[in-house]
C-alpha cells in the first residue's frame, strides 16, 4: 500500500474538468496532503440514456489535455470504470484516504440516487466527502429573494489558482502502479473528428480568447441566425457544460474586456446569458422532479397521444420542414444549433406536432455536445408551454426560415436534397410549379419528403388547448407557487 502512515486527499473529477478556479482542488491542496485525482467512467452515466459516445470523447480529450499539465508536476489522473463506490472500495486496498472532495452536481435522477448512497458509503468508511459549490448554483434554496446578490457576489470572488507545491501529488509512477493492478487501462483516445468542438482546457480558452478578441462584435446581432451565430455566439457551452471553463473565468474576463472599452451593448447581453445558465440549473436543483414531469402540476393532465411516425420524422430531420430538418441533421452531425434553433425543433414537435415533451429530452440530450441538465429540462418545458409563467411562443418554421436564412445558406449545407432549388423554393419546396419540377428534377415527396402536417390547424390546436389551460385553477394556483419559488425579484422575461 502507498505510504501507509498517510492519508492523502482525494479530489473526484466530474464535471469540473480544469485545475484553475476548481475550488474541490484548490481546497485538496490547502492543508498540504497529497492529492490525487480520479476521474471514474461510471457504468451509471455509461448506460444512461441523457449520454453518448460525443460526451465520452469530450471527457477523454478533456482527460488528456489535463494530463499534459499534470506531467510537469509528476502526476496524472487515476481513470478507472465502474461504479464510484465499488471503485472507491478498491482504492482503498491501496491508498489511504479519509477526505474526497468534489464539486456539487446538479444532475440527472440517476446522480442524484448515486450521491445518496455514496454519501451512506462515506459515513460508514469514515470518508469526509466535500462538496463545493459549482458556478453560483447553491444548495438548499427556498426561494430566490437574495440569489441574484449571492450570484453576482460569487462571480466576485477571486479565481482560485492552481499552485500545488512540489511533490504534493501522488506520482505517475505509483499512479500507474494503482492502475495496472487493479483496472484495465482505459483508452483516452478519440477518433479525429472535425464535425465536433474538441475537449479540453486549451481549446476552451482558444474559444473565449477568439470570441473576445473579435468574434463578440457581431454577438446579439447574429444571435438567431442558424448559420452566423456559429461564429458569433461564444460557442463556449461544452466548455462550462463540462467545466473545462468556469463561468466565474468568463464572467471576469468579460468584465476586462468591458473595462478595456470594447463593445458594452454586445457583452452585457453575453454576460446575460452567463447568468441565465446558473438560474436554470438553480430550478432544477430546486426542483429536479421536472426531469420527468411539468413543473407546473397543471399541465399533467394534459394528454398528448404519442405518434412514433411523427416522433422518428423529426429525430431524422425528414418532417418535410426545411428549417425544422437542417437543424436536427446540423445536430445531429455537429452537436451544435443556436438557441433559436433548439427552441424551434422543441416547439415544432411539442406544438405541431402536438408531442409530448418527453419525446424530446433524451434525444436532445445525446445529441446536444453540451447537455447540462439543469438548463435542458427548464428550456424544454419553457417551450413545450408547460410552466404556466411564461409568454406561449410557437415558432413557425417556415416563418423563421425567410426571416433568419434568408438566403437557404443552413438549408441548403444540411439537405442536400434542396441544393439545386433556388433560393426562394428552399424555404416551401412543397410549392415548387409542374414545370419547375422538371427543370430542377425535383419531386417534392421523392428527393425531399412532403410536409407531415399543416402549420396552420396545429398551430391552432396547440393554442387553444394552451390558451385555455392557462385559465385552468391548478395551472393558476402552480404558476404563483413557481413564480414565488423560481423567479427573481426583478424577473427578466426569460425566467
Ligand atoms: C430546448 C433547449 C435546450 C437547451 N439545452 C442546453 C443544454 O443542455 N446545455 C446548454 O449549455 N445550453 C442549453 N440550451 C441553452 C442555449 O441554447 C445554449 O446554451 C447556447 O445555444 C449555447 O451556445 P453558446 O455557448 O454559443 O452560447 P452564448 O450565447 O455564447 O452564451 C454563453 C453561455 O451562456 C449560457 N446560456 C446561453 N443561453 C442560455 C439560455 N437560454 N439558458 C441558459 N443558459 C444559457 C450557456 O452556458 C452559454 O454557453 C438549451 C436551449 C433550449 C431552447
Amino acid at each position: 500500500m502507498y505510504n501507509e502512515n498517510k492519508h492523502i486527499n482525494l479530489v473526484w473529477l466530474k464535471r469540473d474538468l480544469r485545475l484553475k478556479d476548481n475550488a474541490s482542488i484548490a481546497n485538496a491542496l490547502s492543508d498540504g496532503k497529497k492529492v490525487l485525482f480520479i476521474y471514474v467512467f461510471e457504468n451509471l452515466l455509461l448506460n444512461d440514456p441523457h449520454y453518448s459516445q460525443r460526451h465520452f470523447d469530450f471527457i477523454k480529450q478533456s482527460l488528456v489535455d489535463l494530463n499534459k499539465t499534470l506531467r510537469n508536476f509528476d502526476t496524472q489522473i487515476l481513470v478507472a470504470q465502474g461504479e464510484i463506490i465499488s471503485v472507491l472500495k478498491t482504492l482503498q486496498q491501496h491508498i489511504r484516504f479519509t477526505r474526497l472532495f468534489s464539486h456539487q452536481e446538479t444532475g440527472v435522477n440517476s446522480t442524484f440516487d448515486r450521491d445518496k448512497a455514496l454519501k451512506r458509503f462515506c459515513t460508514n468508511y469514515d470518508v469526509e466527502w466535500i462538496e463545493c459549490i459549482n458556478n453560483g448554483v447553491f444548495r438548499g434554496l427556498r426561494d430566490r429573494t437574495q440569489w441574484r446578490a449571492d450570484w453576482t457576489d460569487y462571480m466576485q470572488q477571486p479565481l482560485y489558482q492552481f499552485t500545488p507545491t512540489t511533490g504534493q501529488h501522488v506520482s505517475i509512477d505509483e499512479i500507474k502502479a494503482i492502475q495496472q493492478l487493479r483496472w484495465k487501462e482505459i483508452s483516452l483516445e478519440t477518433p479525429k473528428s472535425k464535425s465536433f468542438q474538441p475537449g479540453g482546457v486549451t481549446a476552451a480558452h482558444q474559444y473565449m480568447r477568439s470570441f473576445f478578441e473579435e468574434r463578440y462584435e457581431n454577438y446579439q446581432s447574429h444571435i438567431s441566425s442558424p448559420s452566423l451565430s456559429r461564429r458569433a455566439c461564444s460557442r463556449l457551452s461544452p466548455y462550462i457544460a463540462w467545466g473545462n471553463l468556469s463561468i466565474r473565468q468568463i464572467w471576469q474576463q468579460a468584465q476586462l474586456e468591458k473595462q478595456s472599452g470594447k463593445n458594452r451593448f454586445h457583452l452585457n447581453a453575453f454576460t446575460s446569458r452567463l447568468r441565465w445558465q446558473a438560474h436554470f440549473i438553480q430550478k432544477f436543483e430546486m426542483e429536479c422532479s421536472m426531469e420527468f414531469k411539468s413543473v407546473n402540476k397543471g399541465y399533467h393532465q394534459l394528454s398528448k397521444p404519442v405518434n412514433q411516425e411523427y416522433i422518428d420524422a423529426w429525430k431524422t430531420g425528414t418532417t418535410g420542414y426545411p428549417m425544422v430538418d437542417a437543424a436536427m441533421r446540423c445536430l445531429i452531425e455537429t452537436g451544435y444549433v443556436n438557441f433559436r434553433m433548439r427552441a424551434l425543433l422543441v416547439s415544432f414537435l411539442t406544438h405541431h406536432l402536438w408531442q409530448p415533451w418527453q419525446a424530446a429530452a433524451h434525444h436532445l440530450a445525446q445529441l446536444f455536445l453540451d447537455f447540462e441538465p439543469g438548463i435542458h429540462y427548464p428550456q424544454l418545458q419553457m417551450q413545450a408551454g408547460e410552466t404556466g409563467i411564461n409568454n406561449l411562443r410557437i415558432y413557425n418554421p417556415v416563418n423563421n426560415s425567410l426571416k433568419h436564412d434568408p438566403d437557404g445558406i443552413f438549408i441548403k449545407k444540411w439537405i442536400p436534397e434542396l441544393r439545386n432549388l433556388p433560393t426562394h423554393h428552399v424555404h416551401e419546396p412543397w410549392k415548387i410549379t409542374a414545370m419547375e419540377r422538371k427543370f430542377y428534377k425535383f419531386t417534392p415527396g421523392q428527393e425531399y419528403p412532403l410536409p407531415i402536417i399543416e402549420l396552420l390547424p396545429a398551430r391552432k390546436r396547440a393554442t387553444d388547448v394552451l390558451w385555455n389551460m392557462k385559465k385552468n385553477t391548478l395551472v393558476k394556483k402552480e404558476s404563483q407557487r413557481i413564480l414565488t419559488k423560481h423567479t427573481l425579484p426583478n424577473r427578466d422575461n426569460f425566467d
